[in-house]
């Protein structure tokens, strides 16, 4: 029997998927999080169908996580416009224009010159844009992110910008790590709120993926980046 085309029930698995995703954060967050604090699920939507996409909103999903500018801009106006979007890859700061209006939060600015590019570019939309800034903690050469040792000199460069705020910071730590790499970015985390950099807050952490969000949140993140878990292997590769 053949099913028809976009059928949401041909999407259910990614309703099992998501139920199990927020059972185990829950859990998670009851055993390791502070009392009250909330942990954030986010959809990475890379190579994912609109219509998987927007499935995923109507079961419950509210945040989404983008990392290619061209896909984005290319799905975007399919999404259902009641979740969020932060922008979460590689961004070259020529393209900082085309996604300013559209997303609620970068959370991969490593440099200066990014943030300057994007204070710039919300100053002429009349918006004040929330970052997380990017720390390569793995010190792996193949990834973004400013090094774990000028985090804290990026942050306070950063705050100067009239039209950027500084919210947390996000990781990606190497696949298979030491969990000790996971401790190292909660300590950073906690450092810089302690430092009370003027308008800098310390409120995300943003580390986790399919693989390691139950260890991310054991180690203080209180938003993980779910792909693959929640809606299958990706058929392609990419950042
Ligand atoms: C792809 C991606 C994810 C999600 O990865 P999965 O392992 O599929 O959950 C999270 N964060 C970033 C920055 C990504 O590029």
């Amino acid at each position: 029997m053949d099913l028809p085309k976009n059928n949401s029930s041909n999407f259910q698995y990614i309703l099992e998927n998501y139920k199990e995703i927020c059972y185990n954060v829950e859990n998670a967050r009851a055993k390791y999080a502070k009392s009250g604090e909330n942990v954030q699920i986010m959809a990475v939507t890379k190579t994912v169908e609109p219509e998987k996409i927007n499935f995923a909103i109507s079961q419950g999903v509210t945040l989404l996580g983008e990392n290619r500018v061209q896909e984005f801009i290319s799905k975007k106006d399919s999404y259902d416009k009641s979740a969020q979007v932060h922008f979460i890859g590689h961004l070259q700061t020529n393209k900082v224009k085309y996604i300013i209006q559209d997303v609620s939060m970068i959370q991969s600015v490593d440099s200066v010159k990014l943030a300057e590019q994007i204070d710039r570019s919300a100053f002429s939309h009349k918006k004040i844009m929330d970052v997380l800034v990017e720390v390569n903690v793995g010190e792996e050469a193949t990834k973004s992110g400013v090094s774990y040792d000028k985090c804290s000199e990026l942050i306070h460069e950063i705050s100067q910008l009239e039209n950027i705020r500084v919210k947390g910071l996000m990781a990606i730590p190497p696949v298979g790590c030491d969990e000790g790499v996971f401790e190292k970015m909660h300590e950073l985390y906690l450092k810089i709120g302690e430092m009370n950099i003027k308008g800098v807050s310390m409120q995300t952490l943003s580390m986790g993926m399919s693989g390691d969000y139950e260890l991310a949140i054991k180690h203080g993140s209180n938003l993980v980046r779910i792909g693959t878990k929640l809606f299958g292997a990706r058929k392609y590769f990419g950042g």
